[in-house]
Parts: structure tokens; C-alpha cells; sequence
């Protein structure tokens, strides 16, 4: 259909002709808009089809962050210090906001991509930005519910892949460092983290497992954690597959969507917990349609395009030379993956991979990435989530 969401990718009643049309009898929801919409998931159902994914109830629940944070406190997940579930008005977070200290981070319960957040620095600051906080969130995901973190100055993000199947079997696939990220939003994912071990591993991945396995979840999803003086603390999970999964297919050898469909068919995980061992490193980079400086989309025609082969390098992309890259969605066009025996090698793969690739007549991300490889910082895995955006600030007013 046209670009207009709900008459294309959005459009739910063309969906399900298709299905009809073409005998399909499952629905795979990808990882866009309709993979967290849980009244898409019920339609589904409702037609008998089957939703290749969680449960209606599990998007419910973790959909709205205020409550998910309720159900990992439950599960003994510990949260950011903040708010137990949403603060309606200026006297309740004066006195949240005090109790959990400054700096606090006002967040949108429905909030996602990053969005939706404002930083308060102190008592002063904290009306004004409740009232652009809540009408933003209002605008942004039509619901103006908000809460409380305290924020946290220089965690890491860290986040554990779980599969569960229909029979109670809970397994963790280690876990993907997206530390990297713009204004709240990964740019650069690893497998395995640079700072977690075998023992830190077990013991995160443990207690996401217990957490998953207490909501009675199925099938494939994402616990996500800040990392910070040697603790995790629950920021949210993600009920559906992620951008950034290939890199632990790569690390674990599981293919995590073939899971997916699997589960869905009522199948059993064929594998145990300590059948899960990483193999090697693997890298992504979330290769964009924007300027590498400036971050403005790029749209267009793709005049040129050569993809990087060779060992240990994968590109999960559906563009290709003469293809035009649209205005109208995420600017995401390519994922590039490397493997290696470990980091330091599927470092040096990835410098040769973006050397190697050719996208020509619309601005994307590699030149950023080339930069990257050659970070220090980076280098050496001591980053945390704001390191990224500190070193582009100074790099814009170096140039
Ligand atoms: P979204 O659902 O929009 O992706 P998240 O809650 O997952 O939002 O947070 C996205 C990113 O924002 C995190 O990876 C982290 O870098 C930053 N962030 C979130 N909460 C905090 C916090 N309490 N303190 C510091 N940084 C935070």
C-alpha cells in the first residue's frame, strides 16, 4: 500500500487476507510495530492463526515499562532505584524524586526507541520537565503515563536472550553488550560483553531465566539490564525478537527465529543450558541511510552497492543496487556481522568488512563505524553508555 502506516506494513486486515489467500497459518511480526501490539496478537488468534511469539498477556505486561518493573521487582529482578509504577502529579514526584535523589529520569511508560526521556538534574528543573515529559508522551505513544529512575551516570547495557518453550523449558543465550548508543539508541552491538565472565554470565542469566519462567513466558525475548559497579540493575524486556539478535546466533549457533517458529508450533528447545556455550565474538553495526556526522536521513537511490563477503562476515539487508531507500521509515538499511575466533579478530574482520562495502549515492553510517574501529576507548571495552555520544560532541567541534 501507500506509505501512510496504517495502509501499508501497519494495514492488519490485508495481513490477514494474505494469509487467507495463501494458506499461511502463522504470522512471524518481525521486530517492528506489530511485534509489541498485543491487540494485533488477539486479532490474530481471534482468526486462528497463530502469533509467532509470546502471548497477548506477556506484551500486555511488559508493554507498559511502570508495570514491567513491578513484575521484575516480583521476580526479584532488582530495578534502577525510581518509582513504583507511574507518578500522576508534581507533589508525588517531588517527594519519589527526593527519595530516590538526583539526577532522576522522567520515562514514559508506553515510551520506546529511545524516546521519551528527560534527564532532571535537580528539584528546580523537575516541574517543567513533568509537563513537557507528560505531553511528549502523550503525543508521542498516546498515553501520558510516566515514572521515575534514578540515572544511573555510567552504566552499560547489557542485556540477556532467552528462549522458553510451551513444555516450561527457560534457557539464557549469554548475553549482548549495546553499551554503544545515540540518544538512547544502540549504534553498535557485541557478543560477548567485553566486561562480563563466565561466572557473572551464569549468575545474570539465571536470574533472567527465574524471571521469564515466573511470568509463564514463550518463546524468544530480551531481559535488559544497566550495568554499573559490578550490578545489574532491570530496565525493561523486549517480548520479541531484536535487531540485534544475529550476533548471538553467530556466538551460540542457534538460529533464534527457526526457534521462534518452532516454539510456536508447539515444539520442544532441543538443547539444555549447558549445551550453550559461546563460541568466538561477533560484532554488529546498524548500518543507516543518514549522514555519518549529522545523523540526517539520507533517502534516495542506491547507485552502487557491494556487500563484504568472506569468513566470518554476514549482512542481514534487503536493498541492493538500483534500490530507493524511502523517506517515510527507520533509516535502519543494513546490519553488518562479524565473527571471530574472538574480539580482537572479528575487530580486525570488521575493519577489512567496511572497507570492503560499497553503498554509493545516498549517506550512511560506515564512515562511522570506520572511526570506530579505530576508537581507544572502545578498543580496550572501557565505554558506557554516554561515551559514545561525549566522543561525537568533541569530534563535531574538533573538525
Ligand atoms: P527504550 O524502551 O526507549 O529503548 P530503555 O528503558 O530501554 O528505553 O532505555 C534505553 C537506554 O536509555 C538505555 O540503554 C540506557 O542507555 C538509557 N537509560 C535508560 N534508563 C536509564 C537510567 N535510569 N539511567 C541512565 N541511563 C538510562
Amino acid at each position: 500500500g501507500p506509505p501512510e502506516a496504517r495502509r501499508s506494513y501497519l494495514n492488519v486486515p490485508s495481513i490477514l487476507a494474505t494469509c487467507d489467500l495463501t494458506g499461511a497459518d502463522a504470522i512471524h511480526p518481525g521486530y517492528g510495530f506489530l511485534s509489541e501490539n498485543a491487540e494485533f496478537a488477539d486479532i490474530v488468534e481471534a482468526h486462528g492463526l497463530v502469533f509467532i511469539g509470546p502471548k497477548p498477556k506477556h506484551i500486555r505486561a511488559m508493554g507498559n515499562k511502570a508495570n514491567a518493573r513491578r513484575i521484575a521487582l516480583d521476580g526479584a529482578l532488582e530495578c534502577v532505584p525510581g518509582t513504583e509504577g507511574a507518578v500522576e502529579d508534581l507533589t508525588k514526584a517531588r517527594a519519589e524524586a527526593r527519595r530516590i535523589g538526583y539526577p532522576v529520569l522522567i520515562k514514559a511508560s508506553a515510551g520506546g526507541g529511545g524516546r521519551g526521556m528527560k534527564l532532571v538534574a535537580n528539584e528546580e528543573e523537575l516541574e517543567a520537565r513533568l509537563l513537557v515529559a507528560r505531553a511528549e508522551a502523550a503525543s508521542a505513544f498516546g498515553d501520558s503515563a510516566v515514572y521515575l529512575e534514578k540515572f544511573l551516570e555510567r552504566p552499560r547495557h547489557i542485556e540477556v536472550q532467552i528462549l522458553a518453550d510451551s513444555q516450561g523449558r527457560v534457557l539464557h543465550l549469554g548475553e549482548r553488550d549495546c553499551t554503544l548508543q545515540r540518544r538512547h539508541q544502540k549504534v553498535l552491538e557485541e557478543c560477548p560483553s567485553p566486561v562480563i565472565d563466565a561466572a557473572v554470565r551464569e549468575q545474570v542469566g539465571a536470574a533472567a531465566v527465574a524471571a521469564a519462567g515466573m511470568i509463564g513466558y514463550l518463546g524468544a525475548g530480551t531481559i535488559e539490564f544497566l550495568y554499573e559497579h559490578g550490578r545489574f540493575y532491570f530496565i525493561e524486556m523486549n517480548t520479541r525478537v531484536q535487531v540485534e539478535h544475529p550476533i548471538t546466533e553467530e556466538v551460540y549457533g542457534v538460529d533464534i527465529v527457526r526457534e521462534q517458529i518452532r516454539i510456536a508450533a508447539g515444539e520442544r528447545l532441543e538443547f539444555r543450558q549447558e549445551d550453550l556455550q559461546p563460541q568466538g565474538h561477533a560484532i554488529e553495526c546498524r548500518i543507516n541511510a543518514e549522514d555519518p556526522v549529522t545523523f540526517v536521513p539520507s533517502p534516495g537511490r542506491i547507485d552502487q552497492y557491494h556487500a563484504p563477503g568472506g569468513p566470518g562476515v554476514r549482512i542481514d539487508s534487503a536493498v541492493y543496487q538500483g534500490y530507493t531507500v524511502p523517506p517515510f521509515y527507520d533509516s535502519l538499511i543494513a546490519k553488518l556481522i562479524v565473527r571471530g575466533q574472538d574480539r580482537k579478530e572479528s575487530l580486525s574482520r570488521l575493519d577489512r568488512a567496511l572497507e570492503e562495502t560499497v553503498i554509493a549515492g545516498i549517506r550512511t553510517t560506515v564512515p562511522l563505524f570506520q572511526d570506530l574501529v579505530r576508537w581507544e576507548p572502545f578498543l580496550r571495552g572501557e565505554i558506557d553508555n554516554r561515551s559514545l555520544e561525549s566522543w561525537l560532541l568533541n569530534r563535531s567541534g574538533a573538525s
